[in-house]
């Protein structure tokens, strides 16, 4: 069977503007150029998946319901764009969890992997923290950091460095691409 690459998204501050905790469907804002990042993205042969921390879930600020609404609703705008997220998960543990689920843990990722047999040393995680990028590493992707981030991330100096930093998933695509083997190159 063959594999796919893929590209995990973080969600806040990645994908949509981070209103932190966000419980309401209705304040979904996208970030500028990311319909035609993916769109890139997709020609170029990664498939999608959206791995996202929600603490705001234990801690009663998220519904689960309104979590699963925002999630059906961020898939169907960007199909509406022609761009298929194949799955969203989330991890809805607090911070000092260490759930293996929860970024910078690999889990989402890795079950992603299982489910819809993905290369890893092919794909890439994008995200605005450096928790995203020690997921994607600990996965064994490449990392890429949006450097837009309204967190203080105060243990960045326990992890490895992103591949790249930009500002905008749209700024990070040209770079991926370049580092993107075409499908035929992996022919054996
Ligand atoms: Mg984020």
């Amino acid at each position: 069977m063959s594999t796919k690459k893929a590209i995990f998204f973080d969600r806040d501050g990645t994908l949509i503007v981070d209103k932190i905790y966000l419980n309401n469907p209705d304040e979904i804002e996208y970030l500028p150029g990311v319909f035609q990042a993916l769109r890139d993205l997709r020609d170029a042969g990664y498939v999608f998946f959206v791995v996202t921390n929600q603490s705001g879930v234990p801690r009663g600020l998220v519904s689960v319901n309104n979590l699963v609404e925002i999630h059906n609703r961020i898939r169907f705008a960007f199909a509406e764009h022609g761009i298929d997220i194949l799955s969203f998960y989330y991890a809805p543990y607090l911070t000092d969890s260490n759930h293996f689920y929860r970024k910078p843990n690999p889990g989402m990722l890795l079950q992603a992997t299982e489910e819809f047999n993905i290369d890893l040393g092919q794909s890439w995680m994008i995200g605005d923290r450096m928790i995203d990028v020690e997921a994607g590493h600990r996965a064994g992707t490449r990392s890429i950091l949006l450097t837009t981030s309204i967190h203080k991330d105060d243990n960045l100096q326990q992890h490895a460095s992103p591949e790249g930093s930009f500002s905008s998933v749209a700024e990070s695509v040209p770079f991926i691409l370049q580092h993107t083997t075409s499908s035929d190159e992996n022919i054996i």
